[in-house]
């Protein structure tokens, strides 16, 4: 029961985060851990996080075996699961493509924090190295930097995407939300700043 509530919120989230146009077209993928066990729901491989059912939602250890569910798992799934090895608190991951924070993934910077809140809430959100999508570098990448950091919530993906993470899917959610929010922030303050020097 507690599965399929889980599974419930899996669907629910991933629709959450295309109707907020964090990403396109059948980007991105969302994982959570089961509690008490060494297992873990993750999205299907190719499916759009707009169109996720329970159906889409398959089971796996922490080897990547499928224990349940039909089709591929994400093809993100050595990330996924590297960043709950490293990271016992982490219950949930979302990786998304949001158009402001890819900005500055493009550019592989870490993301500018201008406002109070960010800083309170975000920390530090470094860039990891560029490597295919689905590929070994990248899960080794995206699971070293939260290793190394044990206590950031999110990172960006050079020249591809972000990673969040929280102790809920609600919460993993809401740090992909202040993250593009604040992506969003810092593009206008350098844009405002360039103009200033006409304006003012
Ligand atoms: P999947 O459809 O396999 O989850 O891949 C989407 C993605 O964003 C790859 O980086
Ligand atoms: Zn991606």
């Amino acid at each position: 029961m507690q599965i399929e509530l889980l599974k419930k919120e899996l669907e629910y989230i991933s629709h959450k985060v295309y109707q907020k146009g964090f990403t396109q077209a059948t980007g991105g993928n969302i994982s959570a851990r089961i509690p008490g066990t060494e297992q873990v729901l993750i999205k299907r491989s190719g499916v759009s996080l707009g169109e996720v059912t329970r159906e889409d939602v398959l089971i796996v250890n922490m080897n990547g075996e499928i224990i349940e569910g039909q089709g591929k798992p994400s093809k993100e799934i050595g990330f996924h699961l590297g960043i709950y090895k490293v990271r016992p608190d982490v219950h949930a991951v979302i990786h998304c493509h949001p158009n402001y924070a890819i900005g500055y993934a493009c550019l592989g910077v870490e993301l500018p924090l201008p406002t109070v809140t960010a800083r309170k809430l975000l920390g530090y959100v470094p860039c990891v190295e560029e490597a295919p999508s689905g590929s070994k570098e990248l899960a080794k990448y995206v699971t070293e930097a939260f290793e190394k950091h044990p206590d950031i919530k999110a990172i960006l993906m050079k020249n591809h995407g972000v990673c969040a993470v929280g102790v809920t899917l609600e919460a993993a959610f809401n740090v992909t939300d202040l993250l593009e929010a604040t992506a969003k922030q810092a593009f206008i303050v350098s844009q405002l700043k360039l103009s200033s020097r006409v304006l003012i």
